[in-house]
This record gives structure tokens, C-alpha cells and sequence, in this order.
């Protein structure tokens, strides 16, 4: 069986990024691999995403999914909020113009070192358990500084068809629900400023139907733990999850029945319950990931006992995802091309593998593209989010990649 590209982002990107040819932007760049992101992408899907969410959303970018400095920059200037998962990720934040009180820093196993910094810092700390909650009121007492803070939840309900689980059942992210309470009865004999809650479900799900009925009880099981709480609500992460197409049959993200539902939520269930929560929704992958391509150039072109090899001078070390070592069970394509092919009618069937020595670094099997030849550019789509630093980049030892936003 053999995969053809299929996504519209895919034929934009084949020959251009952000109008530049990829020879001239490989050029530029000056080397390959690379991986280019492309601006006016991001600002559409910002712009998508605006249209289609109800006004009284606020849009939070997930800082991990695409780190990159200058992707962070552009984004402060397009989204309400950014959150972060480590120091580092804090620090690339803080650089840009957005405020401090529009951080959040979520994630299990925050070091005292990290705690002291997001106090200092001024962010709002997702806490992800009584532990932290107590390391947390003690940095504030040291530092003379009220910590903003709010309580990351593990639900009580599990979200399905995510690429990723998150919550519900046991989990190492956030606190349970049921000693949610307690945690707030803690929480209100310190002297930690409480803003709310964050409750993210899952990453990577398509299906539209199971998202809003997550944000349901999402939002329901908020207003049932606000009851616990010693102030008024302030803020309502309800997390996000929207995944992207990354092969032939997965269908895009129904967005519109996401935002109907959003404002229904809002105006029947957070307005009268909730008056003065800001309700958040926080996505990396649905804003960066079809914005950007992972560039690679074929050095050897091998015929193995009927089948043709292209090898190409990049591989898994920069982007394991294509090579389905990141989270995915069954082995699929995403989707490839070879640059400035785009109305190319021939074709022929070839796997694409990277430059490690070691089988796992199958980049695409048996796919169908134009003739391509050694000194001919790859492009690998759906790579803004979890390439470069989801990727092993020590492993073998070879040259990092390069990155550019264009
Ligand atoms: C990873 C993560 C996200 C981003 O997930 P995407 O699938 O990239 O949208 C959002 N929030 C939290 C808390 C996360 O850990």
C-alpha cells in the first residue's frame, strides 16, 4: 500500500515556504536538514481559531509543542496567554511582551529551583499537588511574594480517541478530583492567591463529539469544586486537545461544532456559575504543527532487491515522530514530497530513510512521490509541533538542524 500527501497545508509547502522557493530558503539557510516555519500560516490558524471560538474565549499557546524563540515571539503577539512546562520554557516566555500574570506553568515534578523562579516570576503556578502546593506557600513566605496559583485536576472522567491520555483513572498529572477539596482547604490556610482551575484531558483528538462532551464535564466539574473554594474563581483552563490531520484517512477537526459548543457552555453553565472566570483554551499542536516542514536533501540512492531507497541527510534524531517512535502504536506515513514537485504527474514507489544507522529510522515506507535523485530536497510535513525538541538529538551524534521562520 502506498500513501499520497493529503493535506492542502502539504501542497502549499511543497514548493514554497512563506513564498520563498525551499532551494533559495535552503540557501539561505544555508544547510540541511531544517525545519521552516512558516508566519502567515500561524496567523491563519490564528485567525481560524478567533473566528471560530466565541469571543469570550482566550487563546493560550502551549509553549512546548514549538519553543522556538522566534515562533514564541510571534505568537505573544497573536494569543491572550502562553504556557510553559519547565524554567526553560519560562524563560523563553517571560522574554516576550507577554505579562507575566498571562504565564501558566503546568507539569508533574517542578523542582524547588523551578517553584522559587515561577514565584519570582510572577506566573501563575498549575499545581500539580499538595506537595507543591506546600513548597509553593513556603517560597512565598521567603520571597515576600503572593504566589499565584491554580489547581491542576485530574478528572474524574476519561476523554477517548486521544492521541495522548492525561487524565482520569491514576495519573501523575494534577490532583484527583476528590481530594481536590482538601487541597483547597490547604490552600486557604496559606497565603497563596487561588485563581482556579486547569483541567487539560488529552492531546492529539480529532473527534469533535468526544471534545465537546470533555469540555462539558470539564466546565461542570469546575462549578462542583468552585463551591470548595475560598474565593471567586478567576481562571478556567479547560484545556484543549484539538488534534491535526497526520495521515490520509484522519478527517480535520470539526472546529466549528467546537466553538457552538464552547459558547453554549458559556453562556448556560460558566456566566451563571462562574461570573468572573476567564475561561482559557490552551493548544500547541492544532496551532503550530501544519505551519511547518522538516527540509531534508537525498545523499545516496540505493535499489535493494527491488526495492529503491532514498537516504536523506536527516532522520529521526530531528524528527521522530515521522519514524512513529513518538507515542504512535501502528507505524503509518506522515505525509512527504520532494521539493518544487508539487505538479509532478509521474511517480515512483520509494521508502525514505535517514542518515542513523539503525532500522527505526524509516522516515516514509513505500510512498509514492516524483522521481527524486541524490542532491533533490525532501520535504516532511505536519513538523512545527514535537520535531526538533521531541526528537533524540544526541542519539548517533550527527548535526543538529537548523531553524528558520519565514
Ligand atoms: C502538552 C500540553 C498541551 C499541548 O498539547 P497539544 O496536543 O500540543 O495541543 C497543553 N496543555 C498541557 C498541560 C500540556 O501538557
Amino acid at each position: 500500500m502506498t500513501d499520497t500527501i493529503a493535506t492542502a497545508t502539504a501542497l502549499r509547502h511543497c514548493d514554497h515556504v512563506g513564498g520563498v522557493p525551499l532551494e533559495r530558503l535552503a540557501a539561505r539557510v544555508g544547510t540541511t536538514p531544517f525545519f521552516a516555519y512558516d508566519r502567515a500560516l500561524l496567523n491563519e490558524r490564528i485567525a481560524l481559531l478567533r473566528a471560530t471560538l466565541p469571543a469570550g474565549i482566550d487563546l493560550s499557546y502551549a509553549v512546548k509543542a514549538n519553543p522556538m524563540p522566534a515562533v514564541v515571539q510571534h505568537l505573544s503577539g497573536l494569543v491572550d496567554s502562553l504556557d510553559v512546562a519547565s524554567a526553560g520554557e519560562m524563560q523563553v516566555a517571560l522574554d516576550t511582551p507577554t505579562p507575566a500574570d498571562r504565564i501558566s506553568f503546568a507539569g508533574p515534578g517542578k523542582t524547588p529551583q523551578e517553584l522559587s523562579q515561577a514565584v519570582a516570576a510572577g506566573v501563575t503556578i498549575e499545581m500539580e499537588s499538595a506537595t507543591e502546593a506546600r513548597r509553593i506557600a513556603e517560597t512565598g513566605e521567603r520571597l515576600g511574594i503572593r504566589p499565584r496559583v491554580a489547581v491542576r485536576v485530574n478528572p474524574d472522567f476519561q476523554v477517548k480517541g486521544s492521541g495522548m491520555r492525561m487524565s482520569g483513572g491514576p495519573q501523575q498529572f494534577g490532583v484527583d478530583a476528590e481530594q481536590v477539596p482538601a487541597l483547597l482547604a490547604q490552600i486557604a490556610a496559606t497565603d497563596l492567591e487561588l485563581l482556579g482551575f486547569h483541567i487539560f484531558a488529552g492531546s492529539q483528538n480529532l473527534n469533535a463529539e468526544i471534545l465537546c462532551e470533555a469540555q462539558r464535564k470539564t466546565v461542570d466539574l469546575a462549578v462542583a469544586l468552585a463551591e470548595h473554594a475560598a474565593e471567586p474563581i478567576r481562571y478556567l483552563n479547560v484545556g484543549g486537545g484539538f488534534g491535526i490531520p497526520y495521515f490520509p484517512q484522519d478527517q480535520p477537526l470539526d472546529l466549528g461544532a467546537i466553538g457552538e459548543n464552547l459558547a453554549g457552555l458559556l453562556a448556560d453553565v460558566v456566566t451563571p456559575n462562574l461570573p468572573d472566570a476567564r475561561v482559557v483554551v490552551e493548544l500547541g499542536r492544532y496551532v503550530v504543527g501544519e505551519c511547518g516542514v522538516y527540509v531534508t536533501r537525498v545523499v545516496d540512492r540505493k535499489e535493494s532487491r527491488g526495492k529503491t531507497f532514498l537516504v536523506v541527510d536527516g532522520g529521526l534524531h530531528h524528527q521522530l515522530a515521522a519514524s512513529g517512535n513518538f507515542g504512535q502504536v501502528i507505524r503509518r506515513n506522515y505525509p512527504v514530497a520532494i521539493g518544487g514537485r508539487g505538479d509532478a504527474t509521474e511517480t515512483e514507489a520509494v521508502t525514505v530513510v535517514g542518515c542513523l544507522c539503525t532500522p527505526l529510522d524509516l522516515l516514509a515506507d513505500n510512498v509514492e512521490l516524483p522521481p527524486a535523485d541524490v542532491g533533490d530536497l525532501v520535504v516532511m510535513f505536519q513538523a512545527g509541533a514535537y520535531g526538533l525538541t521531541a526528537s533524540p538529538a544526541a542519539f548517533l551524534g550527527h548535526p543538529a538542524a537548523a531553524e528558520v521562520l519565514v
